[in-house]
């Protein structure tokens, strides 16, 4: 089952997204939906609310009186905090109810117009975001809507950023153009990037990159990593103690083949091969590879690893499980460190990859005929550490 959370400011086109995904076989679930029925008459919710705010918050007929509610909580901070916890361990229950109902081939989508807002990201394998500029969207709602100009801009300005929106979002939908362009570029997420995820989680097949060449560098890497990074923290908890964006897609302005790469530190590899970790690592979306996986220290020692590749046919990405304190766990961070703080040594680097990426026509190959480089700059690379007094990442809970 893939989870796919999905938001958008108000008037965005979240419901116009979740609708067609509806329709696509996605099973959605709403959590506005959700938040109304753990609250109908006759559920413990509404006899909880009833009992802390009194009979004032229900209408005639017995149902809650939402404005007479909202009333009592708007700027009393302990009284909204009374509310959600009343509420809200029910709405998750019920989410977690309704998304295990589901089956097990389903592409479950989350419709969560908080998801930003409450951090939610890494719960999920994926995060939609709909986008749309604030004028657009203050004018939908006023003119399809039919909503006060006054109350759509105050409901706009109460929601997170849209700086804060493209940071959580591994998909943006953008929605300035029409209807119809929105429309197609669901259809093309859900065929080419849903779907397929899906069926590679389900499976357990990790994606590849299908022209491993060199690429341009892409900003936005360290901000895909890091909400990787967040899913894997999410998914292992304090098994891993270290948690980086390592590889040359952690370089700025290094050219690099479009994975990314990320490090998980655990205490000794044993905690790695614990069946608990690999399965919440595959059930993330990481499957783990099999086979022996080591890296060459030079002098022909060898460095052992695990390693796991992402499900997610969109963001090609390899997690590197070492550790801690270990020499190769070590050198990915030395080596990363060495490359961003030294401006020659990074081009110099890019420019033995892009010739030898010219010349060597496989994966293996080019890994190959980097290995004399590598050993060269190995020392270079330490001699920084040692003269910049370098030191590893902190390690969490110890
Ligand atoms: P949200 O669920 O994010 O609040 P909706 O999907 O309800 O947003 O969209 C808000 C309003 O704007 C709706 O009336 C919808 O039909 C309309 N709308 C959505 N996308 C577009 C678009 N690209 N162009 C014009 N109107 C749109």
């Amino acid at each position: 089952m893939l989870r796919v959370g999905l938001t958008g400011g108000i008037g965005s086109g979240k419901s116009t997204v979740s609708a067609q995904l509806a329709s696509l076989g996605a099973v959605v679930v709403d959590a506005d939906v959700v938040a109304r029925e753990v609250v109908e008459p006759g559920t413990p919710g509404l006899a909880a609310v009833v009992e802390r705010f009194g009979t004032g918050v229900l209408t005639d007929d017995g149902t809650l009186d939402r404005p007479a509610l909202g009333r009592l909580v708007f700027g009393d901070p302990d009284a909204l905090r009374d509310l959600e916890r009343i509420t809200h361990p029910a709405i998750w229950a019920r989410t977690e109810q309704l998304v295990a109902a589901a089956p097990a081939d389903a592409v479950v989508v989350h419709d969560m117009p908080l998801l930003v807002e409450k951090r939610m990201g890494a719960q999920y394998h994926l995060v939609v975001v709909v986008g749309a500029g604030e004028q657009t969207r203050l004018s939908r709602l006023v003119d399809e809507r039919g909503m006060p100009e006054d109350d759509a801009r105050a409901r706009i300005v109460a929601q997170a950023d849209d700086d804060a929106r493209r940071a959580a979002a591994d998909v943006w939908l953008d929605n300035e153009g029409t209807v119809p362009a929105l429309r197609a570029a669901v259809l093309r997420l859900w065929h080419e990037r849903l779907e397929p995820f899906e069926a590679n989680l389900r499976h357990g097949i990790r994606s590849r990159l299908a022209h491993p060449t060199l690429a341009p560098p892409d900003p936005t890497w360290p901000a895909q990593a890091k909400r990787l990074l967040a899913r894997l923290r999410h998914a292992v908890g304090d098994v891993a103690v270290t948690f980086d964006h390592i590889g040359s897609t952690a370089v700025p302005n290094l050219v690099a083949k479009d994975v990314v790469d990320l490090q998980l530190g655990v205490r000794s590899l044993e905690d790695a091969d614990d069946p608990h970790f690999v399965d919440a690592m595959a059930a993330a979306g990481f499957v783990r590879l099999p086979g022996e996986w080591h890296d060459n220290g030079g002098d022909g020692t060898t460095w052992p690893k695990r390693f796991h590749g992402s499900c997610d046919p969109g963001r090609v990405a390899h997690v590197h499980v070492r550790e801690v304190g270990s020499p190769g766990w070590e050198w990915a961070l030395v080596f990363r460190d060495w490359l961003r703080a030294d401006a020659e040594e990074r081009d110099a680097y890019a420019a033995m990859k892009t010739s030898l990426a010219g010349r060597v026509a496989t994966t293996d190959r080019y890994a190959e005929a980097k290995e004399p480089w590598f050993e060269a700059a190995g020392a270079r690379a330490r001699a920084w550490a040692a003269a910049s007094g370098w030191q590893p990442p902190e390690v969490t809970g110890q």
